[in-house]
């Protein structure tokens, strides 16, 4: 490891330059390498070195862009997905085997709450969930079948915050594996494995790539761990492109100064909709009428660029809103440069039963509000027009 500050290695940590001297790093749209001889293939095979065979198991581009996550996270190993649902399928099922148990909280994305209830029931794997809000439910659903204890903070979309310094020391008493999903606060807000976090998982997708152009995921961890889901996504095959790896890696170079200018708009936002006349409630990490805030503070470097806000006058208020905003995008995505304005309740969690979509906090009303690099005052006035029609 480095001793350098991120942002430094953000940028300078980069594969060695070829006999061009490239300034930036090449695209190596290759699918595989050749070798001088069959001695030397022999050996790429055995694992004797760490020689790119095929792009299914690594690549210039794919190794750069994990890399870097593995220094920001303060990892020691990981691995480049197509996309972060690759990612979390992958390392679940390069864990645990039919008979093994996770205990997760509630309030996770919604295709791994689905991964945990349709799919993996099919292969023996069981779910417990407990309430994010209320921590001590977890250790009561452990059971001898139980492997790993899963987590978001800030979760989505409620933007709700756990202790991840509890979740490690219940991950040690019980000899648990804590995977953390990252992707909202980024490693430049928060580093899971210093709280104990074995695994680490992000989409990429999202602030890390930060303008909505490609999608992405990646693991990062103890190498041991790593091991294992690489060897299972080197035979199953849901490798990062290395055109996608280079837009990724590119995007980091800019990742602090991103996240620093999302968090600040975001702060802005939320403290203006805080004493907004049709607003209910605000959720903002680093606003202190957060419930955790203390935690938040402890925890995170910034607030994140994710709100979440209940419109006065529930579902039919919520729909109303979005079709009013003029700017701001009704989009799937987040953590772009375009700030993005979605309803949980009919979307993104609308496989949730009504049962369910409360247990995890989605309120009929529930905006989530991804607060892009635009203006501040341009984001306040679209947010305020549409909420006053
Ligand atoms: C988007 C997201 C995912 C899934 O990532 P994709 O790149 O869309 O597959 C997983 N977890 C969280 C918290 C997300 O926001």
């Amino acid at each position: 490891m480095s001793d350098k500050n991120f942002e430094t290695e953000a940028i300078r940590n980069q594969m060695e330059r070829s006999q061009f001297q490239e300034h930036s790093t090449p695209l190596y749209l290759t699918s595989s390498f050749v070798f001088e001889d069959a001695e030397e293939m022999r050996a790429a095979f055995s694992e004797e070195n760490e020689r790119n065979i095929y792009s299914r198991f690594s690549n210039p581009n794919t190794t750069e862009f994990t890399d870097k996550v593995v220094q920001m996270e303060g990892a020691e190993a990981g691995y480049a997905f197509a996309t972060g649902m690759a990612a979390v399928f992958s390392t679940f099922a390069a864990l645990l085997s039919s008979g093994d148990h996770i205990v997760s909280a509630r309030s996770v994305f919604g295709s791994t709450h689905t991964l945990f209830t349709k799919y993996f029931p099919k292969w023996q794997i069981e779910t417990s969930y407990f309430d994010i809000n209320n921590p001590d439910e977890i250790e009561p659903l452990i059971t001898p079948a139980t492997k790993i204890l899963y987590a978001e903070s800030p979760t989505n979309p409620g933007v709700d915050i756990i202790d991840l310094e509890l979740l490690g020391n219940i991950a040690k008493k019980h000899h648990l594996l804590l995977v953390i999903d990252n992707c909202f606060a980024t490693p430049y807000i928060q580093q899971p494995i210093k709280f104990g976090a074995d695994l680490v998982i992000h989409s990429a997708t999202k602030l890390m790539d930060g303008q909505g152009r490609v999608l992405g995921g990646v693991v990062v961890g103890k190498a041991e761990l790593v091991r294992e889901i690489y060897l299972f996504s080197r035979n199953t095959g849901p490798a990062l492109s290395p055109f996608n790896a280079w837009v990724l890696s590119k995007s980091l170079e800019t990742l602090a100064v991103r996240v620093e200018k999302h968090c600040e708009n975001a702060l802005k936002v939320a403290a203006y909709l805080e004493s907004h006349p049709k607003i209910e409630k605000v959720k903002y990490p680093f606003l202190s009428s957060h419930p955790q805030y203390e935690i938040a503070k402890k925890q995170m470097k910034l607030g994140g660029n994710i709100i979440a806000v209940e419109v006065k006058g529930g579902l039919e208020a919520g729909r109303n809103f979005l079709n009013a905003l003029k700017m701001c995008s009704l989009s799937a995505n987040l953590g772009d440069t375009r700030t993005i304005v979605t309803h949980p309740a009919s979307t993104t969690h609308s496989k949730l039963s009504a049962e369910e979509q409360l247990a995890a906090g989605i309120t009929p009303g529930l905006v989530r509000i991804s607060v892009g690099l635009e203006h501040v005052e341009d984001i306040i006035q679209d947010i305020d027009e549409a909420l006053m029609r």
